[in-house]
């Protein structure tokens, strides 16, 4: 069975086609960019086959998801035959709000609560519709299934999801904290598991992920019991270019000073904030790491200040867990940035950790015990592959519906 993985954003659509038989493999990906501009961006990636990229116009999400579906098919960078070898497609879909906890198969019901959940994810959802509704015009006949960001928290309790404000916004206005990169937390906990032969029933694990966005999540016997992220995901640890925990009184001042309106506000947390506002450099932790050495001392402070804000959180998710057995770091920092690693993961030996900083050192892109063996809790390095989870998540609901 081939299965077409879509993240579709207001001018983008990511894509993967996986083969699930052959282990799975990738048999390609790509992304279509700057969709409803003058010029736009087409780059695919076929396996075992040159890339293939254009430049042209992609007026609309259908100009767009035309053009893949022709690239899968094409004679030359193609990887199928014809569409008939297309059998479902997984949609990432970044908000599922308090109705989905866990993925689906989309009908016109589950399309109309994605619909709702625009209202709080309007950057996100209404893009993911159009790539759903896109896909149900252009290949009417397959199943189509939803996995969401933010299904995975749905098992927070209410003391960890509620904010510290009248209740009466939770029950009109959905306000709470949800929770993003779902589908990432849960892959590399259950994977770490299975790698350490361990009952995830049993287990208490803190998962970092750590990219361009950053969320840390307390897991207990398989489930997310607090995650860093919020009602949107500028909450938590400061990332890339977002504030993550702000004082609201902060914002309202900023927002004051200079005369913000709400859309300039967003703009300002989301994009103007961060590591990349700290260091005035970049929000890439690779030219952080670059400035930091040659001197640049906002640098080496955003860096110093990115790494205490994911202590911070693993400390107090230790504390809500009563405990922990397993420290995760994954994403493209958690992945691959030795020294931040080591830095979060350094005098933890209260909470049981013995870091092993030699074998951390050269651990890259790859699935790694990061600890001593003599260390009481285990630290891993775990990649995270969210793009398979929904593969897997599609195939599952599509043989069991
Ligand atoms: P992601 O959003 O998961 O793709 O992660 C992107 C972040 O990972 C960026 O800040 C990159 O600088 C960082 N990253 C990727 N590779 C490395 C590396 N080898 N060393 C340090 N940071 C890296």
């Amino acid at each position: 069975m081939n299965i077409l993985v879509l993240n579709c954003g207001s001018s983008s659509i990511k894509y993967q086609l996986l083969n699930m038989q052959a282990g799975p493999v990738v048999l390609a990906k790509g992304i279509v960019e700057k969709i409803g501009l003058a010029k736009g961006a087409f780059t695919h990636k076929p396996e075992g086959k040159e890339k293939y990229e254009a430049t042209l116009p992609i007026p609309d999400h259908m100009a767009g998801m035309d053009l893949v579906l022709q690239a899968l098919t094409d004679k030359q960078h193609g990887v199928i035959n014809s569409l008939e070898e297309i059998n479902a497609a997984g949609h990432r879909i970044a908000h599922g709000g308090e109705y989905f906890s866990q993925s689906v198969l989309i009908t016109p019901e589950v399309k109309e609560k994605i619909a709702a959940c625009s209202e709080i994810a309007p950057l996100h959802n209404p893009a993911h519709l159009k790539g759903i509704d896109t896909m149900e015009r252009l290949l009417p006949t397959i199943p189509q299934v939803a996995v969401f960001d933010t299904s995975f928290h749905q098992t927070l309790p209410a003391e960890a999801y509620l904010y510290g404000i009248d209740y009466e916004y939770y029950k009109k206005y959905s306000i709470r904290k949800f929770g993003f990169h779902g589908t990432s937390h849960k892959f590399v906990a259950e994977k770490a598991c299975k790698l350490l032969e361990w009952k995830i029933e049993e287990k208490k694990i803190i998962t970092c992920h750590l990219g361009n966005g950053s969320s840390i999540t307390a897991i207990n016997k398989g489930k997310s019991v607090d995650t860093s992220m919020g009602f949107t995901p500028v909450a938590g640890v400061v990332m890339g270019t977002r504030c993550g925990d702000l004082d609201v009184g902060a914002l309202l001042y900023i927002c004051e000073k200079r005369g913000l309106s709400t859309a300039e506000a967003v703009a300002f947390a989301n994009k103007e904030s961060g590591v990349m506002g700290i260091s005035g450099v970049s929000s890439d932790f690779r030219e952080l790491h670059a400035a930091a050495e040659s001197g640049n001392e906002r640098a080496k402070l955003a860096l110093e200040v990115f790494c205490y804000n994911v202590k911070k959180y693993v400390g107090s998710y230790a504390a809500v867990l009563n405990g922990v057995d397993l420290l995760i770091f994954t994403g493209g920092i958690g992945e691959n940035d030795h020294v931040v690693r080591s830095i979060v993961s350094s005098n933890l030996e209260f909470l049981g950790f013995r870091f092993n900083d030699e074998i951390n050192k050269v651990t890259r892109g790859k699935d790694q015990i990061l600890s001593t063996p003599d260390s009481k809790a285990v630290i891993m390095s775990i990649t995270t592959d969210e793009e398979l989870v929904i593969a897997l998540d599609t195939l599952h609901i599509v043989q069991t519906k």
